[in-house]
């Protein structure tokens, strides 16, 4: 697979699993030292909801540790976003993928056609979601720019599509997905993230389920997503529903994201810390 996209792989309608990426893990070389860092360093690049309120970016979290790079979700405007926070996409080891809706996996075709066109990437770079990934990526290169998933690419892209409550290893880091509840064509996770000895969850999209109590049991961060204020709807979470649960969550820090307008009217008056556009926090 090395320097093309494999049509093997990454095809539309390709649903051979033998033809498909190993899941559950593909060792990554040339990973970049990030020698300036402290242990493991997390940046908002989008903390907004689908719709730009706020004006802020669409899901976009970048973790750094000593050994590897990755950024969790690659939303639509998420290249953007690199760009206007400084962060070099070919630094990016590893992309992780929470569900498959637009504001979550949608930047995913702008980032792989830069890395050939313009960033001229040459290391590896592996992408890892829900099942259903491979066709779904394939399927939006296709309708946003005819022939992409085809080209032959300068660089080697693993595919990985995560079991469910499995672990999987990559370069530098290891993931837990947990199943949560979310409407999106594809089984939606929360993912677990260890590496640099700190474990960071993120509940991409969901509405209540108690599998975020283990997704955060212990993790040195939890980051959430709060769509809405008072007003509960389906398959996303609201700031009052998450104040009832709140004992249930035992990470040592919680930030929450994804706010809608109702949320970030209110943003200065909450007990609980938030997130925003190039927030970074250091664990
Ligand atoms: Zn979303
Ligand atoms: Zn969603």
């Amino acid at each position: 697979m090395q320097g093309k996209i494999d049509p093997k792989i990454l095809g539309a309608g390709n649903r051979d699993p033998a033809l498909r990426p190993a899941i559950n893990g593909a060792a990554i070389n040339g990973t970049e030292a990030y020698s300036t860092m402290t242990p493991v360093r997390v940046q908002f690049l989008g903390s907004g909801d689908a719709f730009g309120s706020g004006g802020r970016f669409q899901t976009c979290i970048l973790v750094t540790a000593p050994d590897t790079r990755l950024i969790m979700d690659c939303g639509a405007s998420s290249l953007i976003a690199m760009r206007q926070f400084g962060v070099e996409p070919n630094s990016i080891d590893t992309v992780l993928i929470t569900h498959l809706h637009g504001d979550h996996f949608g930047g995913l075709p702008f980032f792989i056609l830069d890395a050939h066109f313009m960033s001229r990437r040459t290391k590896p770079l592996t992408v890892a979601g829900p099942p259903g990934t491979i066709d779904r990526l394939a399927q939006a290169m296709e309708v946003l720019y005819p022939g992409s998933s085809q080209i032959k690419l300068r660089f080697s892209l693993e595919i990985s599509e995560l079991e469910p409550e499995t672990s999987a290893h990559f370069g530098g880091m290891s993931v837990i997905p947990y199943t949560v509840k979310h409407s999106c064509g594809c089984p939606p996770y929360a993912l677990r993230v260890t590496c640099g000895g700190k474990t960071v969850t993120y509940s991409g999209d969901t509405e209540w389920t108690d599998n975020l109590i283990p997704a955060s049991d212990g993790a040195d961060l939890m980051i959430v997503e709060c769509t809405q204020f008072d007003k509960p709807v389906s398959f996303h979470l609201d700031y009052l529903t998450l104040q009832a649960h709140k004992d249930q969550l035992h990470a040592a820090r919680i930030v929450l994201t994804h706010m809608g307008p109702d949320m970030l009217a209110r943003v200065e008056d909450l007990d609980w810390e938030a997130a925003h556009d190039g927030k970074v926090i250091e664990l």
